[in-house]
């Protein structure tokens, strides 16, 4: 074992604070990895206040954090994908059970016996596992993921949750040329929707309840916008959509995007509003419509989603901060006031003791 950097909270009360914990030593399939940066999503607020205590409370110190680019510092002697010097990502899971049918087929995200990245059972400390909040973390090299050499390394981290959450299920449903595709919200997933579902080909329209965010919609690949209170503007578009993603975590009505979808149409959830959501089951009879959800993605597809942002040069629009303003970051995420990723610059935290 030895000691690494991190910024953790103490409790559900407790702000971020720089301490360090015990990370272990490389065993022969692991990559150790200098973190370089690593995004802030939503889950970690979730976790650090420990709002999801119902299905999985919070253990203290908690380091969150699952959107990981770095630096190969060290390898197992069984390594083979990685060398020390290349650039590695890890994203939501670091391990898996790699033996049901799931991982056999590369969906470890739906394995019952996966380890996410943060809290959860760390069978190699005996404690939790702690997330890339962190100068470091020592990982199985079957969950560590290349990153094309062509991106940028702090606009890449965000693609390790939001992009592998939106392109998974426009790639499970076929979004391509010749597809009207709708993304419902511009935040951090519905912003990485709309280059994807652009860069897939799809004609990609844009959903939000905010005006002010057109001119973004336009500039990050849409080529509509829809302002989803007006009933007639959201009329004009009633059964023409092969696929909606609705990225939106906010109570909302979804039947008013359902009745958008065209015979066989499907919309799939990614977002998770507390509250459960009314379906009027019309809205699905008529024309056969299918309401799926969908969480992040396996080793094989987020593999191929990041080679697919190398060729067309996708990365996530962040502002970089020092992870002394993390809590701030939090304030601001709750107002959605960021353009439209936080990322962790993680040469910040070499200044704490
Ligand atoms: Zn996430
Ligand atoms: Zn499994």
């Amino acid at each position: 074992m030895y000691n690494a950097k991190a910024y953790a909270a103490a409790s559900e009360k407790s702000p971020l604070a720089s301490t360090t914990i015990a990370r272990r030593d490389p065993t022969p399939n692991d990559v150790q990895i200098e973190i370089l940066f690593c995004g802030i999503c939503h889950s970690d607020l979730h976790q650090v206040r420990n709002e999801w205590s119902g299905v999985m409370p919070t253990v203290y110190p908690c380091v969150p954090g699952h959107e990981i680019v770095g630096r190969v510092t060290k390898i197992g002697t069984g390594v083979t994908k990685f060398k020390v010097g290349d650039i590695g990502a890890v994203g939501c899971m670091v391990d898996s059970d790699g033996t049901c049918a799931n991982c056999a087929e590369g969906e470890e995200q739906f394995c019952p016996n996966f380890i996410l990245t943060y809290n959860f059972p760390d069978k190699h400390t005996g404690g939790v596992t702690y997330g890339g909040y962190s100068d470091s973390i020592v990982v199985d090299q079957r969950f560590v993921l290349k990153v094309p050499g062509n991106l940028d390394l702090a606009g890449a981290a965000p693609l390790l949750c939001a992009g592998i959450t939106t392109y998974s299920p426009l790639h499970h449903w076929g979004v391509g040329e010749g597809k009207k595709v709708g993304i419902v919200g511009l935040g951090g997933l519905g912003h990485m929707g709309v280059k994807f579902a652009h860069a897939l080909g799809a004609h990609v329209v844009l959903f939000t309840t905010s005006p002010n965010k057109k001119d973004d919609a336009l500039r990050l690949g849409a080529d509509e916008v829809v302002i989803s209170k007006d009933a007639n503007e959201m009329a004009k578009h009633a059964g023409s959509f092969h696929f909606i993603l609705d990225a939106v975590s906010a109570d909302h009505d979804i039947n008013a995007f359902l009745n958008l979808l065209r015979r066989d149409g499907n919309m799939t959830l990614v977002g998770a509003p507390e509250k459960p959501m009314a379906v009027s089951s019309f809205n699905l009879l008529m024309g056969r419509r299918s309401l799926s959800g969908s969480i992040i993605g396996g080793t094989v597809e987020t593999q191929e989603m990041l080679d697919f942002c190398g060729e067309h040069n996708i990365t996530s629009d962040v502002e970089v901060i020092p992870i002394q303003k993390v809590n701030e970051a939090y304030e601001r995420l709750l107002k959605s006031d960021v353009k439209y990723r936080f990322v962790i610059d993680m040469a910040s935290l070499k200044k704490e003791a």
